[in-house]
């Protein structure tokens, strides 16, 4: 037994291209759709605990237990036929294993009865949704049209960005409480109905556009500052620390600034009133955005990249090249870039090396959050 959870516990230190053809990668693919499936059927035990109440009142349950379902035939399918064929009998064994448990507490058939709405909860279900969705949609384009082709889905550090993320998650009711509580205690004396009247009264498309770009230019000026004042970079060196962009690595971020950033943005447009349609489309946006800019994606953008942000745009925002340090700010319209002269001007496609100058940042979400308190020395140059 002690063979199996040693190569389980070397699969999630591993890095690098899976072997092709040996049943490794559906046997991964096999363990994590299993994991999510019995994580999922955790959270329907304990829905009160485990699930976001804003997320669950705009799903229905019942397309969750078809969503089940699906993974537990397709993970139990490849991990029985990968052990009838011999495949990578440890990693198809355990993926079994984890199914036979996830069914044996009732797979997609627990009954989710009335429970109270206010108790203190973890994101799992936004975490278990997000992962699957993103995995999909964001391997699936990655792997069709690459910015860079040899870059592997295991790439080097992929599981301290994938710890960002599942915590950033897990944490969604502490951070939008967090968030809500300073929004009201620092720009709630800035209300002023008239005006809400009238940014709501504009025509719908034209108070998106003015939604979204009120965000970016409030993004724009905070994410400035995060770079030019030296105890801000200390919690952004975080987010710059990562050497391989993928749709995982925008995960990567300081909770401090993931609370000053949201809380400032979101302050911003709550004091001008956005109607609430609008609101519900920006926060799509900027999530979906957010994780592109980030992916190692490339598309024929021609001109549309001098007005929106595009994995190019941002990949030179993280790039360590000298000319590219400070520059691209924006985190939807390119324009305010090259409008304020902070866009990076280059003839290359993409950056040589990306990360922090100096390479100080230790690895390991812990050791991340704690890397602003315990630093001694300006990282910048
Ligand atoms: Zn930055
Ligand atoms: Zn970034």
């Amino acid at each position: 037994m002690s063979q199996p959870i040693s190569s389980l516990k070397k699969l999630y230190t591993q890095t690098g291209h899976l072997p092709q053809g040996v049943g490794k990668v559906s046997g991964v693919i096999a363990y994590s759709l299993a994991i999510l499936c019995l994580l999922g059927v955790i959270a329907f035990h304990f829905p009160q605990y485990l699930s976001t109440p804003e997320l669950r009142h705009k799903y229905s349950v019942d397309v969750l237990r078809y969503i089940m379902l699906a993974g537990l035939v397709i993970s139990g399918g490849i991990a029985i036929a990968n052990l009838i064929l011999n495949r990578v009998r440890w990693l198809n064994a355990f993926a079994l294993a984890i199914v036979v448990l996830a069914v044996a507490l009732g797979g997609p058939t627990v009954p989710v009865g009335d429970f109270p709405d206010n108790t203190p909860y973890i994101g799992l279900d936004w975490f278990i949704l997000d992962l699957l969705g993103s995995t999909l949609i964001f391997i699936f384009i990655e792997k069709l049209r690459p910015l860079y082709k040899d870059q592997p889905v295991f790439r080097e550090a992929w599981l301290t960005d994938f710890v960002h993320f599942a915590i950033n998650h897990f944490l969604i009711g502490l951070s939008l409480i967090i968030v809500n509580f300073l929004i009201h205690r620092f720009f709630g004396w800035a209300t002023y109905a008239p005006l809400q009247n009238a940014v709501q009264s504009l025509p719908f498309a034209v108070e998106l556009f003015a939604c979204v770009l009120t965000a970016d230019l409030v993004q724009y000026a905070t994410h400035r500052a995060y770079h030019e004042v030296p105890f801000l970079w200390r919690f952004h060196a975080v987010h710059h620390s990562t050497k391989t962009l993928d749709w995982m690595a925008g995960s990567r971020l300081h909770l401090f600034e993931v609370i000053t950033t949201r809380v400032s943005i979101l302050g911003v447009l709550y004091v001008l009133g956005f109607s609430e349609a609008v609101m519900n489309i920006y926060v799509v946006i900027v999530g979906f955005q957010a994780v592109l800019n980030h992916s190692n994606f490339s598309f024929p953008w021609g001109p549309l990249k001098y007005v929106l942000v595009t994995p190019e745009f941002h990949h030179w925002h993280h790039s360590s090249d000298k000319a590219a340090l400070d520059r691209n700010y924006a985190a939807h319209f390119s324009f305010i870039d090259y409008a304020l002269r902070t866009a990076v001007k280059t003839d290359r496609h993409l950056p040589e090396a990306y990360g922090v100058l100096g390479d100080y940042m230790p690895e390991g979400f812990l050791r991340q959050q704690a890397f602003p308190f315990t630093y001694r020395e300006p990282p910048k140059e």
